[in-house]
């Protein structure tokens, strides 16, 4: 069976989980958030769940070393059983990237496309805001920490744009809007892609 392996990107606030939502129920692929799976271990209070947070907490990145071996293990344990994968907020290094393409490569799959959520920083910061209203995550509560996050989205994450249109992968989608027609947008994009 042809795998489609997506990359949703854009900086925190961009609505990549909320999208992601939408095109696993329509693509039937299988969703990898890795903010969520570190939020599943602060929630269960494993030793991975207490490293990320120090680090989440805080607004910077947990360690590639970490985030790539949680990130492999849970492909690992889902490929037998999908049609593909929407990476959610990974990789966001481009040693991230180096990795994942390495890992995907060993086992036959590769990434299809890149679809990229541009909103900009005003935007951003009045949609964290607005969800620390009801996320009840820390990091969305600090408007210093959202500042932080947003410095590292632009230091460390944006090279990883870079790296994906060098291979012709990266796909701009204008992220402001209605959720549908954001949706609509990506939806549009993919189709370009699997046809
Ligand atoms: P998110 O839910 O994607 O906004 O991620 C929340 C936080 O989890 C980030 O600010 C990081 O501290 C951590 N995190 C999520 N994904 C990664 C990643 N790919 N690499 C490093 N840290 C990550």
């Amino acid at each position: 069976m042809r795998m489609l392996n997506i990359i949703l990107f854009g900086p925190p606030g961009a609505g990549k989980g909320t999208q992601s939502k939408k095109l696993i129920e329509k693509y039937h692929l299988t969703h990898l958030s890795t903010g969520d799976i570190f939020r599943h271990n602060i929630k269960e209070n494993t030793p991975l769940g207490v490293l990320a947070k120090s680090y989440m907490d805080q607004g910077v990145l947990v360690p590639d070393s970490v985030t790539i071996d949680m990130l492999k293990q849970e492909v690992e344990k889902a490929k037998g059983d999908t049609s593909g994968f929407i990476f959610d907020g990974f990789p966001r290094t481009e040693n991230q990237a180096q990795a994942l393409d390495e890992f995907l490569g060993q086992q036959g799959m590769s990434i299809g496309v890149l679809l990229s959520l541009e909103v900009e920083e005003e935007e951003l910061k009045s949609r964290l805001k607005e969800r620390a209203l009801t996320s009840g995550r820390p990091d969305d509560a600090d408007p210093l920490v959202i500042e932080k996050r947003i410095g590292v989205y632009k230091n460390e994450t944006l090279p990883v744009k870079n790296y994906y249109a060098s291979q012709d992968k990266y796909t701009p989608i204008q992220g402001i809007g209605s959720i549908e027609e954001v949706f609509h947008r990506l939806c549009n994009a993919l189709d370009a892609v699997t046809v």
